[in-house]
């Protein structure tokens, strides 16, 4: 495994990191799983944020990011960013799971802040095939990594069983 990524089995909203990415949708308001996790953990200011967001925006697109205060939550900001839902995998799907990723990151970066955290984008009710996620997300870290000086850490946390063994799989130490 890179110096730079490890891999966690747990709950987002318990990472010390600088950002934690959430896995929104579109109207960055009433997800269920993650979304909803980061919501009840980080009290009501991070909410208010999303929807004058969205107020003054637009929704936001698939794959874009927006960045939120972190309310309760023990890091500095949340990115919330809109996974694919999966169609089938020939709608455009990887290259928006990427783009969840790579955007993340990207913005991180540019905040000058070095340690991030991302939940399994798109695998819960988006339905995208945990295997496949899985693979697009490390190619989209690595690959990043690769070029980048700023991100110090990255975190793949894991919060369900079949997610986290798939990881370790792709991640061998
Ligand atoms: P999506 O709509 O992008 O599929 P979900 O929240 O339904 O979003 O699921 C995305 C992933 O987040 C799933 O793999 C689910 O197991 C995981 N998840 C749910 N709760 C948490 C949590 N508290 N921390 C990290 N991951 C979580």
């Amino acid at each position: 495994m890179s110096d730079h990524i490890s891999l966690v089995h747990g709950d987002i909203t318990q990472q010390e990191v600088d950002v934690i990415v959430n896995a929104a949708n579109n109207h960055l308001h009433r997800g269920g799983g993650v979304d909803a996790a980061i919501h009840k953990a980080g009290g009501p200011d991070i909410l208010e944020e999303c929807k004058a967001w969205v107020r003054q925006h637009g929704e936001l697109p698939t794959g874009k990011v927006m960045m939120s205060t972190s309310g309760d939550l023990p890091v500095k900001k949340v990115i919330h960013t809109a996974g694919p839902i999966w169609y089938g995998g020939k709608s455009g799907e990887e290259l928006l799971l990427t783009n969840c990723y790579v955007n993340s990151l990207k913005l991180a970066a540019e905040q000058g802040f070095t340690s991030i955290a991302f939940p399994s984008i798109s695998t819960g009710v988006f339905g995208y095939p945990k295997d496949k996620a899985a693979k697009a997300a490390i190619a989209a870290v690595t690959h990043f990594l690769e070029q980048d000086t700023t991100i110090e850490k990255v975190v793949f946390v894991c919060f369900d069983e079949e997610n986290y063994n798939i990881y370790k799989q792709l991640l061998p130490l």
